[in-house]
């Protein structure tokens, strides 16, 4: 980026703000603007969408400019600059196409294939970028937990549980990536045990530039829950559900639809006991009454079931981000979802 660009930039930034500052603050705000989208272009800023509003914020009080002024200006220089800046500030759609969803969780290395191919035509209906994440169904869950992942490296036994839980999952993520495919979606894995940085167990970093360059183009990125390195414990697994919650802060999501195989949250596990009654929604004061009846998961799920699943969930809710758990398995509710429909399972918002 050249001086004379940003200059450049800086006039024309000024001119925009005039109509709604005084010219001596426009000036002056003008210039900390570009700079700083300058700065967060150079340093490939990963979470740039809140970074730049956090900073738009604090500017909009020092200067008694409003926020909405001020983020229209921004998008105006953002405008101007590489497409890099403007492929941060798009705000993909995450889905999650859960383990129970495409795999035969009481079978071992079982994909579901009919339902697979049809969620991947249901997800062409997504209209701007898209980043997937899948569980791990009866490929993961059963090794990882024969070799107990989960408790962090223990015996030399575990290096290929390890191992081979990851070329389960691997196995499972090349039939999804294939349905999207055949369904014409351009889609690629994204490993995360080989970009993510964990630490007991939780996300400190994932190197998300190739992610940023690859919604950029148009790919489809494709993650999937896996066993990672971890700094304390040695070795963990990391879910498709922390990836989704994670991902969906970093990348500014516009929203989260998670695809499971049961109509949303029940008052426990409707699978194991009928005429349960389905929670429309869930903000972070109504999980405290919901919890103490909720179940895990049936079958060998080492991530921690339903209930963890919406404790993820609420994190990304208190951050502004909303998400919904449908039931995917029924043909065309996860492509209802996708075209904005709200309402569909449950519901977890910030209240
Ligand atoms: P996935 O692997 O699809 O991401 P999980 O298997 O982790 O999802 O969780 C979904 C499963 O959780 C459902 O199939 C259901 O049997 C079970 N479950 C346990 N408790 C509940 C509950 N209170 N409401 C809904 N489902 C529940």
């Amino acid at each position: 980026m050249t001086l004379s660009f940003q200059k450049k930039l800086i006039k024309k930034a000024t001119k925009w703000l005039t109509a709604v500052a005084t010219l001596a603050t426009a000036q002056i705000v003008a210039e900390l603007l570009v700079k700083a989208i300058m700065v967060a272009v150079q340093g490939g800023h990963l979470s740039y969408l809140r970074y730049r509003n956090e900073y738009l914020k604090r500017l909009s009080a020092e200067y008694d400019i409003t926020f909405e002024n001020l983020e229209k200006v921004a998008a105006k220089i953002e405008d101007e600059c590489v497409p890099w800046v403007k492929a941060a500030r798009m705000r993909p759609l995450i889905v999650k196409l859960g383990g129970s969803v495409i795999t035969d969780k009481r079978g071992r290395f079982s994909v579901k294939l009919s339902s697979l191919r049809r969620l991947a035509r249901e997800l062409k209906a997504a209209d701007g970028p898209l980043v997937v994440v899948h569980g791990g169904g009866s490929y993961g869950h059963p090794i990882a937990s024969k070799f107990e992942i989960a408790r962090g490296f223990k015996n030399e036994e575990q290096l290929m549980g390890f191992s081979l839980t990851h070329r389960a999952m691997e196995e499972l993520n090349t039939h999804v990536i294939e349905a999207l495919q055949r369904a014409g979606l351009p889609a690629i894995a994204i490993q995360p045990s080989a970009c993510s940085v964990v630490s007991d167990g939780r996300i400190v970093r994932m190197e998300l530039a190739p992610l940023h360059k690859f919604l950029e183009l148009g790919i489809v990125p494709v993650t999937y829950g896996d066993v990672v390195p971890d700094l304390s414990r040695g070795m963990s697994i990391l879910s498709g559900d922390q990836l989704v919650v994670y991902l969906a802060r970093e990348l500014g999501a516009s929203r989260v639809i998670l695809g499971a195989d049961v109509d949303g949250v029940f008052t426990a596990d409707p699978k194991l006991r009928s005429r349960e009654k389905l929670i429309r929604v869930i903000t972070p004061s109504s999980w405290r009454d919901v919890v103490k009846s909720i179940g895990v998961a049936s079958g060998p799920d080492v991530t921690g079931g339903m209930a963890k699943k919406v404790e993820e969930l609420l994190i990304l809710a208190e951050s502004g981000i909303e998400a919904e758990i449908v039931n995917a398995a029924k043909a065309d509710t996860l492509k209802r979802a996708i075209l904005g429909e709200r309402g569909l399972g449950t519901k977890i918002m910030a209240g």
